[in-house]
């Protein structure tokens, strides 16, 4: 009786690793979930262009820096992390027109 219902866990767990190996491809081929953006306050020249073009998700604080509102900042950068795999137009518009895109504003898909 042990030895049956150990084979059969046995072959349920071969099972679901054979699944796993052949879904793990897959799933690294799926699209993006979303994106964490990011101002970087090294490569910033506190033009303020990011928040004229995307005022719902940037505001400028009392030093006339750009910070994300529903964001937080940590190490220099101030950080929002969008959880959808559609890029809203307005931030990607704002990312697209900073004169220091990727140093200052920088966008990474996970
Ligand atoms: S557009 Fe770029 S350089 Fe200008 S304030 Fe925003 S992050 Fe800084």
């Amino acid at each position: 009786m042990k030895k049956t219902k150990l084979k059969k866990t046995r072959k349920l767990l071969l099972a679901m690793a054979l699944v796993t190996f052949l879904l793990t491809p897959l799933y690294s081929m799926m699209s993006d979930n979303g994106f964490i953006w990011e101002i970087d306050y090294d490569g910033c020249i506190s033009c303020n262009l990011c928040a004229e073009l995307a005022p719902n998700f940037i505001s400028i604080d009392g030093d006339d820096d750009p910070f994300f509102t529903n964001g937080y900042i940590t190490g220099g950068s101030s950080f929002y992390i969008q959880f959808s795999s559609v890029e809203d137009p307005d931030l990607d518009e704002a990312y697209n027109s900073c004169p220091s895109k990727d140093a200052a504003f920088k966008k990474q898909p996970f």
